[in-house]
């Protein structure tokens, strides 16, 4: 998990350069696939053609995630454009073209093209662009930063998911979908919440027919605990959009997987009822080649077993962090960690990347957030680099 600068200085990527790698930089294992791949086929059109890497990965992840199809891109958030797309073009398949509307949640985060933005609530990414932006409904975060003294973050979540249900069954002839990141809202800094909102999400978009998509290109692959987060709710979503980790860090590659039954609305003769998102790199052999190593890392490595033990083993060491006067909020799931700090300055989260960079940590902290994205490769005495160096920087 290390990088070398120009003087040959290394330094701890602690926050797996922007969430992407998994297993650090130069893995052996994802290399070998990459090279051998290489030597086969680095691409070819996806349509009318097909190839082993994409065919074994479509199946993998549909036995991974029990949903059965796969749509390919290259990014997150052109698999969010894809799932909205989708989710819409169902509605007007089964004949309800006014279900044209998404709700997502305060603080959400899922990418910057015009269409993911409309559902993206951080004002620096959007605001410049609202003209352009179709904005959808928004509805209260379970974040349980926000719970009221003495709530637990479980009742919290439910007190959220009751707001929830008011939207939906004053709004759900219009509504399409309900996107949302689960447990753990990366780009708001790190906002957590209880699974329980999860399988309350699940129960309401039944009830009212909609759609439920789950955005987990940040906490997809393990992040959370779990190979995907939604796990921890116990729910299946319509939609889910991997991406980041899907590859380790090494190729540019995204997957919408969805349902059974969406699969079927778009399975005509007539064109109009296809679902048409040209896209020249789908399914890319290498990419799919270096997920496909990712997967076999989850499996010979028992990954998400030994992710457990060193979280615990993180939790401990930085006990000193949540104990230190200046942090507010010291909060973990899976292997995230952040705590927030109280009265930073308004340039707090640049001169703390400076300073961290100076003691050979890359950290960017997201206003007054800071927190601990790493590989899963960290070891102990990384793991006391980390805590030793963000304690010295408070
Ligand atoms: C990063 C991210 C995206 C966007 O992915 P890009 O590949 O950067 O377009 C979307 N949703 C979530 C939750 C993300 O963290």
């Amino acid at each position: 998990m290390w990088l070398y600068d120009f003087e040959g200085k290394r330094h701890l990527d602690a926050i797996s350069s922007w969430w992407v790698n998994l297993f650090g930089h130069c893995n052996p294992v994802i290399n070998t696939a990459i090279t051998d791949q290489l030597e086969k086929l680095e691409h070819v059109i996806l349509a009318g053609c097909t190839h082993e890497p994409v065919v074994e990965l479509s199946e993998r992840l549909a036995r991974l995630s029990k949903l059965g199809h796969a749509f390919y891109a290259s990014d997150g958030a052109s698999a969010v454009e894809i799932a909205l797309k989708m989710s819409f073009h169902y509605w007007k398949n089964m004949g309800k073209p006014e279900k044209k509307h998404f709700v997502s949640l305060e603080n959400g985060y899922h990418g910057e093209t015009l269409g993911a933005l409309s559902v993206t609530d951080v004002a620096i990414f959007s605001d410049t662009y609202s003209p352009l932006i179709s904005k959808g409904l928004r509805i209260d975060t379970p974040d349980w930063r926000h719970a009221e003294q003495g709530e637990s973050p479980c009742d919290f979540a439910l007190r959220c998911a009751e707001k929830l249900e008011n939207l939906l069954e004053i709004h759900h002839p219009n509504i399409a979908a309900l996107i949302l990141e689960p447990l753990v809202q990366g780009a708001a800094g790190m906002g957590m919440y209880h699974p329980a909102y999860l399988a309350k999400a699940r129960q309401l978009c039944d009830r009212y027919g909609v759609h439920l998509i789950a955005d987990e290109i940040a906490v997809g692959f393990g992040r959370t605990g779990t190979l995907f987060a939604c796990e921890q709710g116990s729910i299946l979503p319509d939609f889910l959009c991997l991406s980041k980790g899907i590859t380790g860090g090494y190729l540019p590659l995204s997957a919408v997987l969805c349902r059974q039954a969406i699969f079927e609305a778009f399975y005509d003769d007539s064109l109009s009822r296809a679902f048409l998102h040209s896209h020249s790199y789908t399914g890319n052999a290498l990419a799919c080649r270096a997920a496909l190593a990712v997967l076999d890392i989850f499996e010979s490595d028992d990954v998400i077993a030994k992710n457990r033990e060193k979280a615990n083993l993180m939790n401990e060491k930085a006990k000193v962090l949540a104990a230190h006067p200046k942090i507010e909020h010291f909060r973990n799931t899976g292997m995230i960690w952040a705590f927030d700090v109280a009265d930073a300055s308004p340039d707090f989260s640049g001169r703390f990347h400076l300073a961290a960079l100076e003691k050979g940590l890359l950290l960017r902290p997201i206003g007054n957030t800071v927190y601990f994205m790493p590989p899963y490769v960290i070891g102990e005495d990384e793991m006391d680099f980390l805590v030793q160096g963000t304690l010295e920087l408070l």
